[in-house]
Formats: structure tokens, sequence, C-alpha cells
């Protein structure tokens, strides 16, 4: 039986790797029919934030996910909060300590600080080593009661057996193997706070979980061995492992870093900006899948039924921004006019250039602005700048645009473009568009020379979207009046 889970832990947004992951594993339950569970690890309470839980799974429900187990729906292996879970993990802790497989170690944190400096100056790898080597057990226990005297916090360290290679066939790496003497050392199972550390309760919770397949990011490679110790100890068998590759940033060609402030890396950041959530799908499920054959652009149902997991790429997967705006040009194109609308309309209202509610002769005026530049767009936002000067007096002409004016032909079309605009009994782009033709009758000017000088004279862009369509919405007496400014 299939059991996937995407795993967060509840200290910030969902970044754009985190989602991926999700995606991955939603992927694969849906494809083979199987479960794909949500489950929060938030033992590390010092980085849990508030409201954390509640952002990632808004975010993942808004990218068009859904769960059939989880901390809001619950299922039959619930809870789904690791801090909810420590009555599981306190018999199995109790069981290694009673077999020795575990032990509780005193030293503090600058002893463990001092270690891993004297081991540094020494050009070791810093490791922990066992802080009761050699002694016999009335001198540990001894040792344990000097240390319980002075009051010190134990943590509970799992006893990583010596020169033993632990190895498995990764879905996505292929064969990996490591020496447990590679390792660091014992390695800490609970914190001195009595919380378990997400190494064992990893290990616990997909076993009890009964979770088959488990893909994550490549940066748990290296915690991987240490599940399987764990894994090993119980005599459980463990689930198989995808570790995708990192993503790195097609600018730098460095790792996507948090602090890169180029790249935008948290999903919200793209909801609040009107990007299409189905469009940001398709673009993540690209960073580090392929489909066969040269499309690219598919719907979650399609992604569903061909998703395979050994398309899953080993080499870094490339955030491209360019390619970003591309496939969401695509579904801006393609998507249903009144998504669109609707959309757009927030983020007119959200960046101050409609009213927070607009009537219904506004809103038919924006349904057509909209229109003029979806082709053009790759999400919502974008609109209010594009827009700029349907909303405010464009700045003035300057540079190419007044190059390209600055001749004979330019004033005669001006002219007589606002002659007749003044006389039209409706101002529409089809009369627009009949007016321009009738100049070109008149003046023989055509083509460049002809279409320019409206469009920069009404725009002051030498770019935009369909001119017609455009004066008709800047409207007769904004078009007068800029006619009329550029003729002076
Ligand atoms: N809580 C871990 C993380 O956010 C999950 C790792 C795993 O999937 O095992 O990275």
């Amino acid at each position: 039986k299939i059991r996937v889970r995407y795993a967060p832990s509840p200290t910030g947004h969902l970044h754009i790797g985190n989602a991926r992951t999700a995606i991955f594993n939603y992927l694969f339950a849906r494809h083979y029919k199987g479960k794909f569970i949500i489950r929060i690890e938030d033992t590390d309470t010092k980085r849990n934030v508030a409201d954390g839980e509640k952002s990632q799974l808004d975010n993942l429900k808004w990218l068009g996910l859904d769960w059939d187990e989880g901390p809001d729906v619950g299922g039959d292996f619930g809870p789904y909060r690791q801090s909810e879970r420590r009555a599981t993990y306190d018999p199995l802790i109790q069981k290694l300590l009673d077999e020795d497989k575990a032990y509780y170690s005193y030293k503090t944190e600058e002893e463990l600080e001092a270690e891993r400096e004297e081991q540094k100056a020494r050009g070791v790898m810093p490791h922990y080593e066992y802080e009761f080597a050699g002694m016999t057990e009335d001198e540990r226990k001894a040792a344990i009661a000097d240390a319980e005297a002075k009051g010190l916090k134990p943590v509970i360290r799992f006893r990583v057996p010596k020169n033993h290679t632990y190895e498995w066939d990764d879905l996505v790496k292929g064969h990996v193997s490591f020496n447990s003497d590679s390792i660091g050392g014992d390695f800490v199972i609970v914190k001195r706070d009595g919380m378990p550390t997400y190494n064992f309760a990893v290990v616990a919770d997909d076993h009890n979980m009964q979770i088959s397949h488990v893909f994550r990011g490549d940066d748990h490679v290296a915690n991987t061995p240490k599940q399987l110790m764990i894994y090993e100890a119980f005599g459980w068998q463990a689930p198989k492992f995808g570790h995708m590759s990192l993503i790195i940033s097609a600018d730098t060609g460095k790792k996507l870093s948090k602090r890169d402030e180029t790249v935008l890396q948290f999903i919200e950041q793209y909801h609040e900006l009107g990007y299409l959530p189905d469009a940001l799908f398709n673009f993540i499920v690209l960073l580090g899948w392929s489909p066969v054959g040269e499309d690219e652009i598919f719907n979650q149902r399609q992604f569903i039924k061909m998703y395979d997991e050994s398309r899953l790429s080993k080499s870094p997967a490339t955030f491209d921004s360019k390619k970003l705006e591309w496939i969401n040009n695509q579904y801006v194109k393609n998507s249903d006019e009144d998504t669109i609308v609707d959309l757009a309309l927030r983020q007119l209202i959200k960046g101050g250039k409609l009213p927070e509610n607009p009537d219904a002769l506004t809103i038919e005026w924006a349904r057509k602005l909209i229109d003029v530049y979806r082709p053009q767009m790759s999400y919502m936002a974008q609109i209010n700048e594009m827009a700029n000067v349907f909303f405010e007096d464009p700045e003035l002409i300057k540079g190419d645009a007044l190059e390209e004016i600055e001749n004979e032909t330019a004033p005669v079309v001006l002219k007589a473009f606002a002659e007749k605009i003044k006389e039209l009994p409706i101002f529409d782009k089809v009369e627009i568009l009949k007016t321009i033709k009738s100049i070109q009758k008149e003046t023989k000017i055509k083509g460049r020379q002809l279409w320019m000088p409206i469009r920069i004279a009404v725009t002051h862009e030498m770019e935009g979207p369909e001119l017609p369509e455009s004066i008709e919405l800047i409207g007769r007496e904004k078009t007068l009046k800029h006619l009329q400014q550029t003729l002076d």
C-alpha cells in the first residue's frame, strides 16, 4: 500500500522548495492511488512560529493540493502533530534505553563545543566522543550519579554501531552508502527538554503511520543513515527513500538561498501578486521532474496521470524566472475571462488604482482594460504598472519617443486625428480604427509613420497593447488633452 507524507516544520511560510516536496509526494500518491498525509514536525519548539502550520496548509490548498490525513482532517493514524505524539515516543525511547542501544549523556554544551574546537585544531572532523569510554559499569554509574548531583540535564544519545555500512537504493540518486563511523558519533534522540529530535521522531512516525515512501530534499541525505540505524535497532523495515536534487538559481548558479531577494521564494508572495495557482503548480513540477516529450504545459490531472518517479532528475533543478513568467503568461492567456478579471480587479484595488467598491461602470471599463493587457501579463499585479497611463498623466515624452515624432508628418497625423475624434458619434475601438484608416487614405501616410505618433502622443510610450482599444479606454477627453499637449 502506498502511503506518503509531507512533513513540514511550522517554522515559517511555505517555501518553494518545500512546496515542491509536497507536490512530488502528492503526485506520487495520486498516481498510484495511495494516501497523501500531512504531518506537522513541531518538536523544535524554539523555531516554531505562530500561524506557521496554518500558513503551510493554506498555501498548499491554494496550490490545489488536498490530503487524506492530516492535522485538520484527522485520520486513523493521528494525531498528526509530533508535539501531540509524545505518548507514542516515550515507550520506544525506553526500549532503546533498556537494551542499551541508547543512553543518557551529560556532556554540557560548553564541553561539547570545546571538544569540537579541540578536534578542529587537530584537523579531525568534529564528532561526539563517548563520554564513558573505557569505564567499567561501576565507574559509569558513579559518573552519572555525579552529573545528576550537579543537577545536569542529560540528553539521550543513540549508540551508533561501529564501522558498519548503511546503504539504500535511492529512488532519485541511485545507490547511496555511508560508513557509520563517518556520521559524527552517537547522536541525540531526546533533547534536554525531553523532546525527541527530528531523526528519532521521524522514524517512529513513519513506521507507526505505515509510510511506504519518503520523498524529501537532498539536504536530508545525511540524516538517512541515522534513521536507518534506528529502524534497524527496532527491527523495523524502512520505507523507500528518494532525495530530490537541490534547486539552484539561474541567475547566480548557486543554491537558492532564502536570503536571495531577487527570487520570490515563498508561495504566499506569489499568491499576493496575483499569480495563478495552477500555473505555479505547473512551474514547480518542472523543477526537477520532466515529462516525456517537448510539451511543458499540463494541468494537475494530466500530471497525476503521467507522473513517474523515475523521471525525477538527479542533477540540480534550475529556478529560471523567465520560464516562470512564460508559463504563467500561458495560463493567463488561456484561463477563463471571469477568473482573470476577478483577480486583476483585486490587484487594481489593492494598488489604489480603483476604489474599494467600484461601481458597475468602472468594472465594465476595467474588464476591457484587463482584456487589453491580458496577452502580456504573467501575474495580475503587473496590471498596475502596465496600465499606469490609464490612471495617471504620463511623463513627458523624451528620448527615442521624442525623436520618433520630430518630423514633418507627425503633426499632420496628430492634427487630423484630433479633429476627427472630436466629431465621432461613438468613441470606441471600431470607430477609432476607422478614423486612423481614413487618415491614411487622405494623407497617404501609413505604417509606422501613421501609428507611432498617435501611440506616443496618447500614451507617451512606444510599445503597448492594441492602440484602438487603448485609446477607447483612455477616453476621448484625455486623448484630446494628450494630443493637444504634444502638438503645442
Ligand atoms: N520536517 C522535515 C523538514 O521540514 C521533514 C523531513 C522529512 O521529510 O523527513 O525538512
